[in-house]
């Protein structure tokens, strides 16, 4: 974080000179060009993986962007998210927000808090029973959708807003993948994803078969004779077996089949020492169950937690009485600032009272004589030279009562191969086709495992070329930016201002003519604005508004399955949507209108105004002195119009 504020001054001593004479053609203190408007997309939106129209929503926060009459602000922020994402109240809490790494608001002090406001809307849609619109006209088209984790559920959403119908094939015994099997209830409560996954469903022309594995109960042939397209949502949920010798030991498992265990109920104590190896999500997520279901030390043989991770019995819940704080170690191979999981996640299982062992290569699993592993034996390992580079001779063994792997996921292939690409994925273009195989689209962590965010952006795009592919039309190019982009032009249509048509009749003069939005261009398919193009100086320190979390400490983390983030109160989601520094468009500041030596910047008519519409410039005043350009905070004004 900046401790101390930008300069106001946007150049420096000697800076005034000149360099690109073609450009900046100066006259006797007079320019030729003139200010245009100029609509980039902001770095946040082109970090997230679902291309969130963050700088749109946060506009509608502040009240920048009024809701259309009658309805409530939140209504419409929850609509304009859910173009994007239909999971607001999910991605504000778990989503890692690769948005806020990319907020250009960390060049001043500290990004914007934009999943804290992301809950603040999804929460306030749940309250306030917010539902999906059901499609306008149906297509009597018809998509199978292969899982129903994240990436078809999403899939089905984004079908359903175009009049697509489709049916969800789903293995598990419900819908949700990780989101319901992976990761922890106190990091998703239930009633949250329950609220969110049955509002896709209330859509209407979405059928549901659970319990139905495509490649065992369904075939391939039979989804391509009833369907119309195939989207392959099947995630990655197997868990990589450690690849060193007597890993096979049975109290040796994966991080998927402990978390499984633990979120059907099954698994509700440990015993001894356990060992997580690993430094990514599934890692935290396992090292954080394990200190909070803690460990009983006398246990019967049928009790033992493999026994149930593998499926073979249940734990009761009497017996969870007589826990104690687990000895739960991360045992991971580089150092763990390396760690790929989220920052958060790792500081909380620090605080939680996981020993980390950092910079440990495992070698074996020592067995005892009953089979059962009864250590690792590891190496430390140098990474200063940037490369891994043993300390042989300082091997060491690690006693334990259980090693939990988390060092991989790859997909469940059987009778299903020919989709495989020998990695344990699906190979896509990048629209999302599966390769070699028309009418088939894929997306989620079956192209490549990572975020929830990430499965939901790539339905998107995979159900706009699924839609083209269902219309018989080709399947356009991807742009450059491929996000949700807020559109001018749709903005004055919602507003009832939209252009006039055009005749198409040849005339001349046409500034005056209302069949087009005039000096403003949309660069926003191409261009992602960067921080050099504002003017920083403008914005003072503003702390970020932090949901309150509760901080869970090892004395009481045993049992504790409480939510740690508590949302934002309405004042402070629309205090931080106000730190926005709304880059690549206009956000009213008037500075422009102030600043402009000729009167030549104006207001438009409240009658003409929409958000990216507020200012104009008479161009029979403009001299081109650049002066509104350079006092714009948010890189809106191009000199350029000649
Ligand atoms: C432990 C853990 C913690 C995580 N934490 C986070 C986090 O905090 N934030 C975040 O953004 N991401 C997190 N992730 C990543 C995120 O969960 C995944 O990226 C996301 O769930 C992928 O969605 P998906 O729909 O592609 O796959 P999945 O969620 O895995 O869903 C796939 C679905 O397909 C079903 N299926 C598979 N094969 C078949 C078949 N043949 N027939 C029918 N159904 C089938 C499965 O049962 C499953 O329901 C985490 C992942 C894990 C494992
Ligand atoms: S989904 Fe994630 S990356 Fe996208 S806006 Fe929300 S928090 Fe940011
Ligand atoms: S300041 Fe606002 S528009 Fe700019 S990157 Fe951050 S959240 Fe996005």
């Amino acid at each position: 974080m900046n401790e101390v504020n930008l300069t106001f001054r946007r150049y420096k001593d000697d800076d005034d000179a000149h360099v690109r004479w073609n450009q900046d053609v100066i006259q006797s203190g007079e320019s030729d060009l003139c200010p245009t408007y100029i609509h980039r997309t902001p770095p946040c939106q082109g970090s997230c993986p679902s291309g969130h129209d963050v700088r749109g929503w946060l506009s509608i926060v502040r009240g920048l962007d009024k809701p259309p009459e009658g309805m409530r602000w939140e209504e419409y922020a929850f609509q304009r998210m859910t173009e994007a994402n239909p999971f607001p109240a999910i991605m504000g809490r778990v989503c890692p927000a690769p948005c806020q790494d990319g907020c250009n608001r960390n060049e001043v002090e500290n990004h914007v808090g934009i999943n804290s406001v992301e809950q603040y809307i999804g929460d306030w849609a749940r309250e306030n029973n917010l539902t999906f619109p059901k499609p306008e006209k149906e297509t009597g088209k018809k998509v199978a959708i292969v899982g129903g984790g994240p990436a078809g559920l999403a899939a089905a959403y984004f079908l359903r807003r175009r009049g697509h119908s489709c049916t969800i094939f789903e293995s598990y015994n419900t819908v949700g993948g990780m989101m319901c099997f992976g990761i922890p209830g106190y990091r998703i409560p239930r009633d949250v994803l329950d609220h969110e996954v049955n509002r896709i469903l209330d859509m209407g022309g979405i059928e549901v078969k659970t319990n139905t594995r495509v490649g065992t109960d369904v075939t391939i042939e039979q989804l391509e004779k009833e369907y119309d397209a195939i989207f392959w949502g099947v995630g990655a949920t197997s868990g990589k077996a450690l690849p060193i010798t007597g890993a096979e030991a049975p109290n040796c498992v994966d991080g998927m089949a402990f978390l499984r265990a633990f979120n059907e109920g099954r698994l509700q104590h440990l015993s001894g020492r356990i060992l997580v190896i690993g430094g990514g999500d599934t890692a935290m997520d396992v090292a954080a169950v394990a200190r909070r279901i803690g460990h009983i030390s006398q246990i019967h043989e049928k009790d033992r937690p493999e026994n149930v991770i593998l499926g073979q019995t249940v734990h009761d819940v009497v017996s969870a009485a007589r826990r104690k704080g687990a000895d739960v170690w991360l045992v991971y191979r580089r150092p763990i600032s390396k760690a790929p999981a989220t920052k958060h996640e790792l500081e909380a299982i620090i605080s939680e009272g996981v020993e980390i062992h950092e910079s440990l290569a495992p070698l074996e699993v020592v067995l005892g004589e009953d089979g059962r592993a009864k250590a690792l034996k590891v190496v430390p390992v140098d990474w200063s030279s940037g490369k891994m580079v043993v300390k042989e001779g300082e091997e060491f063994e690690i006693e334990c009562s259980m090693i939990v792997g988390a060092t991989g996921q790859k997909g469940d292939y059987t009778g299903i191969e020919e989709m495989d690409n020998g990695k344990g994925l699906i190979d896509t273009n990048r629209s999302y086709q599966v390769k070699s195989k028309p009418g088939h689209f894929v997306g989620g962590d079956a192209v490549k495992p990572h975020l929830l965010t990430t499965a939901i952006g790539h339905a998107a795009i995979a159900v706009k070329s699924m839609d083209s592919h269902l219309n018989s039309k080709e399947i356009p190019d991807i742009p450059k930016v491929n996000v949700h982009h807020f559109s001018l032009l749709q903005e004055l249509q919602d507003h009832s201002m939209g252009p006039e048509d055009y005749d198409h009749e040849q005339i001349w003069g046409t500034n005056e003519s209302n069949f087009a939005v005039h000096n403003y261009e949309d660069r926003s398919p191409s261009e992602i604005i960067s921080c050099d193009k504002l003017f920083l100086g403008h914005f003072e320190h503003e702390p970020i508004n932090l949901r309150q979390e509760v901080k869970i400490t090892s004395e009481e983390v045993l049992s504790n399955f409480k939510e740690r983030f508590l949302g934002l109160t309405e004042e402070k989601a629309v205090a931080e949507a106000n730190r926005c520094m709304s880059c690549g468009m206009c956000f009213e500041c008037n500075n422009c209108v102030l600043y402009c030596p000729q009167t030549a910047v104006f207001r438009v008519k409240k009658d003409k105004h929409v958000m990216g519409r507020y200012v104009d410039t008479d161009y029979n005043k403009c001299v081109g002195c650049y002066i509104c350009r350079d006092v714009c905070p948010t890189g809106y004004i191009h000199m350029g119009l000649l």
